[in-house]
């Protein structure tokens, strides 16, 4: 019984009764944390970003995270809703997309309304995507994964083609949202500990607290998919997906020494590629593959922030920290 194409058993139109209960979660955990950027005040970031508070090291990670994610979040909407949605019939799995999808609308919003507060030149901003190599590297992996699927005459029929489809999960659930987002989490959380631009960082905690569950509900989807279809998910597919994560740690490794140079805050290019790969790591996990690096997580204020332990929380008993509408306490 797929979850996905070529699946009979379920109407998309009629979603009760609910055969997926894990989806129907990460749907109210989703509305229990709704929130807008203008919710955030900017007026200290302002001052900050005109003013003479911020060295050039501190102006470079706003900068590159800020070009990173304004296009990133784009793309990741464009996936669930030109290529995932299709292809994912149970209908409780849907209601979560569109839920995503609106979420990814909100993270947009959210550079819209940095762009407009702090005085960014459009195409400076939304150009970076083109002309930063490190991030149209990270840009280019992940949709080269997801090429297959986004062919119009795409159909799953076969393992191979469901193999396909398992890329394109991995490519943004898993490498994306999972892996790439975290660098860029870890340096603005930097830069708000030490109050510098807490505006944006308010931000990018209530982003990181969405992408979590997006992260999340990938990762269920991948293992359901997996347990539905026992031959699909081979040890020579496990290895692949092993490579592909490792590949995106690398490329990871060089936009953090781009956009950390040299130490800010005493946090390094170096520090940040370390907090990446103990990120990957556990990301591994997740999908039942072996860890890769035994990296210890450098940035421990990011697990009490939020992350890889509330997280695990969260999925092992069930919403509790995560009821309190948009307030941002886990
Ligand atoms: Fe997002
Ligand atoms: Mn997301």
């Amino acid at each position: 019984m797929p979850v996905i194409a070529n699946d009979d058993q379920h109407d998309p139109n009629k979603i009760l009764p609910i055969d997926y209960d894990w989806a129907r979660e990460y749907y109210e955990s989703g509305v229990a944390n709704n929130w807008v950027p203008q919710e955030i005040p900017m007026q200290d970031d302002v001052r900050q970003w005109n003013g003479d508070a911020l060295t050039e090291g501190e102006r470079r990670l706003v900068e590159w995270n800020l070009g990173f994610f304004s296009t990133a979040e784009s793309l990741t909407a464009n996936n669930v809703v030109l290529a995932l949605y299709e292809y994912v019939t149970a209908p409780e799995c849907r209601q979560y997309l569109l839920r995503q999808a609106y979420e990814e609308a909100i993270h947009t919003d959210t550079f819209i309304y940095c762009c407009d507060s702090l005085g960014f030149d459009p195409e400076y901003m939304y150009g970076m995507y083109d002309r930063i190599p490190s991030i149209s590297e990270k840009d280019e992996f992940v949709v080269d994964l997801t090429r297959a699927i986004d062919r119009d005459e795409f159909t799953i029929e076969t393992d191979a083609d469901l193999r396909e489809f398992l890329r394109d999960l991995v490519g943004f659930y898993v490498i994306m949202e999972g892996v790439f987002f975290y660098a860029g989490f870890a340096m603005m959380l930097g830069l708000k500990r030490r109050n510098k631009m807490v505006g944006i960082g308010q931000q990018f905690e209530y982003i990181m607290r969405d992408e979590s569950l997006h992260v999340g509900f990938g990762v269920d989807l991948i293992n359901q998919i997996r347990s539905e279809n026992p031959g699909v998910w081979t040890e020579e597919f496990g290895r692949e997906v092993t490579d592909l994560v490792t590949e995106a740690v690398e490329l990871e490794r060089i936009y953090a020494h781009e956009a950390c140079p040299d130490d800010v805050l005493g946090m390094s290019g170096e520090g940040f590629a370390d907090y990446v790969e103990h990120v990957a790591d556990r990301r591994l996990e997740q999908l039942d593959l072996p860890a890769q690096y035994g990296t210890d997580n450098p940035f421990p204020w990011m697990s009490e922030q939020v992350d890889l332990n509330k997280e695990k929380n969260f999925f092992e008993t069930q919403v509790t920290e995560y009821r309190s509408g948009g307030s941002l306490d886990w």
